[in-house]
């Protein structure tokens, strides 16, 4: 990357030049017209700026004579004013990107630290390109390694879709025409019906045929944007990095929102999910299991004499105490079900795919291990109650059961299981 400076005075050139290299950019500052256009004739710059008023003629004349040289490329080209002369129009009908006063230098310096963080991002992530021709792959390719892109290709839409549903590309790159009997539009299409993160992959159309029908085609089948063939490779970057930036931020944001979520849905104190949630999740797993024909059990668990605990070692002990069983629970329930915190120091747990002997068992095991628990020194019991779905079951009746069950094992001297069922 290279910029080219064209200003009359030092100061301000050592001003600009340390602006460039800030943003990593080398710059070469000169004064004349003359100067600078002997330096774009012995190679091209990437961003040219100069002054409206240069000792040998005017910026606007410098430029025109630039471009009539075919000395302008697809750079920015900025011109830079000291008043603030109604030239604007002028310059931007000549072909001149922006013009910016020397009044104002922190508009300036913004576009460039702009300009420079788009030219030399590095994206990092990673492109599924698919087109059907080695020469124009290799260099397209080349152009989104350039970016810090790791690339995948594929020439044919069949192979295209395969990868495209097993990895998460951060965006596809599809050329209209292609090997084999599936068009890009195809693959657009079936790319938008994959489930989850990979049906949402920004896309970018590749296509030769400057068609304004096919391309609206292509958007409409839904394609973010689209780029013809060949491509400009300044605009190709610009359009390949919005996509993948925007890309990255709605991950980012749905990371945050997944964050939250998971927060929002545990108890703070335990970290097992909170009545609320289990409240929600429960009903779903209900549904579930009664479409499928499945058991589903229910435990609900109550420490005993809590408030004796608390009375006697305080509440910070109490705290530790729940923080413990409730470990305990979660490490043997594992993935065979879902932990709750109801709230105080009752507990349930959600079984899909349990049977009653399946519940009781599990509900007894529990039972012994808080025993065995001793918290903070304490010897710690628990009360349960078993329920079993039943067809006729809401979530309200079956935790009833569960909930009745537990006062029963209560008045039973505590320490126990009881099931709801067979009686
Ligand atoms: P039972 O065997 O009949 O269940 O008696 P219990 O003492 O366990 O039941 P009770 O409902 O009388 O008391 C529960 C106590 O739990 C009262 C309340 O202060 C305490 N508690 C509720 N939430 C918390 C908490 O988050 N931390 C602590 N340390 N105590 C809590
Ligand atoms: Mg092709
Ligand atoms: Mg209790
Ligand atoms: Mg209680």
């Amino acid at each position: 990357m290279k910029a080219l400076i064209v200003e009359p005075s030092r100061m301000i050139r050592n001003v600009f030049t340390s602006l460039f290299s800030k943003n990593n950019i080398h710059s070469v500052g000169v004064e004349t017209a003359k100067e600078a256009l002997a330096l774009l004739e012995s190679g091209p710059v990437d961003f040219l700026c100069f002054s409206m008023q240069l000792s040998d003629m005017t910026g606007l004349d410098f430029y025109a004579l630039a471009k009539e040289r075919g000395l302008i490329g697809r750079h920015p080209s900025v011109m830079l004013t000291s008043s603030q002369e109604a030239i604007s129009t002028t310059a931007l009908n000549l072909g001149i990107t922006e013009c910016f006063s020397k009044n104002e230098p922190a508009v300036f310096e913004d576009y460039v630290n702009r300009w420079a963080g788009k030219a030399t991002a590095k994206l990092g992530g990673t492109a599924l390109l698919i087109e059907d021709s080695v020469s124009q792959a290799a260099y397209l390719e080349r152009l989104l390694q350039d970016m810090g892109l790791r690339v995948s290709r594929s020439t044919s839409g069949q192979d295209a879709l395969a990868q495209a549903s097993q990895r998460a590309f951060d965006i596809v790159l599809v050329d209209y025409m292609l090997e084999g009997a599936m068009t890009g539009l195809n693959v657009i299409r079936q790319i938008r019906e994959l489930a989850g993160r990979a049906g949402k992959v920004p896309i970018l159309a590749i296509s030769s045929f400057d068609d304004a029908a096919r391309r609206i085609e292509m958007l409409r089948s839904g394609a973010n944007d689209f780029v013809p063939k060949p491509v400009v490779p300044e605009e190709f970057r610009v359009r390949v990095g919005n996509l993948v930036q925007l890309r990255q931020a709605l991950d980012y944001l749905e990371e945050q929102h997944k964050a939250l979520y998971e927060m929002a849905m545990r108890d703070r104190l335990t970290s097992v999910y909170n009545r609320h949630f289990i409240t929600e999740r429960a009903q779903t797993l209900i549904q579930e299991a009664k479409a499928s024909r499945q058991a589903l059990g229910l435990i609900v668990l109550d420490i005993d004499h809590f408030k004796r605990i608390n009375d006697t070692h305080g509440h910070a002990i109490g705290d530790s105490v729940l923080v413990a069983v409730a470990a305990a629970i979660l490490e043997q329930v594992g993935e065979q079900g879902v932990v709750a915190r109801m709230g105080g120091e009752e507990f349930m747990v959600v079984l899909p795919g349990a049977d009653e002997f399946a519940s009781t068992s599990l509900a007894e095991r529990l039972r012994a291990i808080i025993e065995d628990l001793e918290p903070s020194g304490l010897l710690v019991t628990a009360s349960f109650g078993v329920a079993q779905l039943r067809a006729e079951d809401s979530y309200e009746t079956a935790f009833s059961r569960a909930d009745m069950a537990m006062y029963e094992a209560k008045r039973a001297g505590r320490n126990c299981v009881f099931s709801a069922e067979g009686r």
